[in-house]
């Protein structure tokens, strides 16, 4: 059971990971970010979420470096992006988060989507970053049994962590099943399917008997699930209000209720099926 913000999981390699993070996906390259991540930081927030893509590294490592919580408490996760992957397109995309982040290693570095014939070279660099010890932990994102298979079956570490989309309209039963199988931690992107998901109204019941939001009850839905959630707000009251998940726990009743939920719908594109052509 997961009791507090402080609450870290044990990844494979035991590097620890805070079950509750701050999204940054759409918050803008600015000092308004990095002020909005230093309050969220006040708030007790330890793990922040960005990637290349998202424009924003430069933003989030000036709040790193300004925050008077020292850089070993705080865990920076960024993201190689689609268009910057192979091997030595990998490991020079690393080195320009790290220069944009102006941070020393990161804690972990996920590959961003399974690229059709290059995940497996991109993975290799990966290792490379991590045997070299840039980073302390690896790992993917958007990855389905079959691309983490590929993996496995052809590499020397295993992913500690698979972050893709997890919301009670989208569970992927056989996704979470095999991860829990091989020791991959699940990371919940989009937990609050991008606000569509707040009205729904079995989730609304389970929120007023709480007297909690519809965002509290999904978020505390995942961490009973055992998935790392890393919710995004722009809004420093709703960074807040995202944190106050300890004081309940949802019965097994009312779990089972939010997993009958699933209808296999994404707002994110399928893995199988992105357009990799995608630019920055
Ligand atoms: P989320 O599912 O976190 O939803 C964010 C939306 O919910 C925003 O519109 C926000 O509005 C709103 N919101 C947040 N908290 C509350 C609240 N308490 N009450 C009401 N509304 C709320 O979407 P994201 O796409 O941002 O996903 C979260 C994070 O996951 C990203 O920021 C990113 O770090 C990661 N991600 C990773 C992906 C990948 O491919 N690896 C893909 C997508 C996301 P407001 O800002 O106005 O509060």
């Amino acid at each position: 059971m997961v009791n507090s913000i402080d609450d870290r999981v044990k990844l494979s390699n035991s590097t620890e990971m805070p079950w509750l993070g701050l999204g940054v996906f759409k918050l803008e390259d600015t000092p308004g970010t990095t002020d909005l991540i230093l309050n969220a930081i006040e708030i007790g927030y330890r793990s922040i979420d960005t990637a290349s893509a998202y424009n924003n590294e430069k933003s989030v490592g000036d709040a790193v470096n300004q925050s008077p919580v020292k850089r070993e408490e705080l865990f920076i996760t960024s993201k190689v992006w689609n268009a910057d992957q192979g091997y030595q397109e990998t490991l020079d995309a690393f080195e320009a988060t790290l220069e944009r982040l102006k941070l020393s290693y990161l804690d972990l570095y996920l590959v961003h989507w399974p690229v059709k014939g290059k995940y497996i070279e991109t993975w290799k660099a990966m290792e490379k970053l991590y045997s070299d010890k840039k980073v302390k932990a690896i790992g993917v994102c958007n990855f389905l049994p079959h691309h983490l298979d590929d993996i496995l079956g052809n590499c020397k570490v295993a992913p500690m962590v698979n972050q893709a989309e997890f919301h009670p309209y989208l569970l992927q039963n056989d996704l979470l099943e095999y991860c829990n199988k091989h020791n991959i931690q699940r990371e919940a992107s989009v937990p609050l399917m991008k606000g569509k998901i707040l009205t729904d109204p079995v989730v609304l019941k389970i929120a007023e008997k709480y007297n909690k939001s519809t965002a509290q009850i999904i978020l505390k839905w995942d961490l009973q699930h055992g998935v790392i959630t890393i919710p995004k707000s722009a809004n420093i009251s709703r960074i807040k209000a995202n944190t106050e998940l300890f004081d309940f726990v949802l019965t097994k009743e009312e779990m089972d209720i939010i997993n009958s939920l699933d209808r296999d719908e994404r707002v994110g594109p399928h893995p199988d099926k992105v357009d990799f052509g995608l630019t920055k």
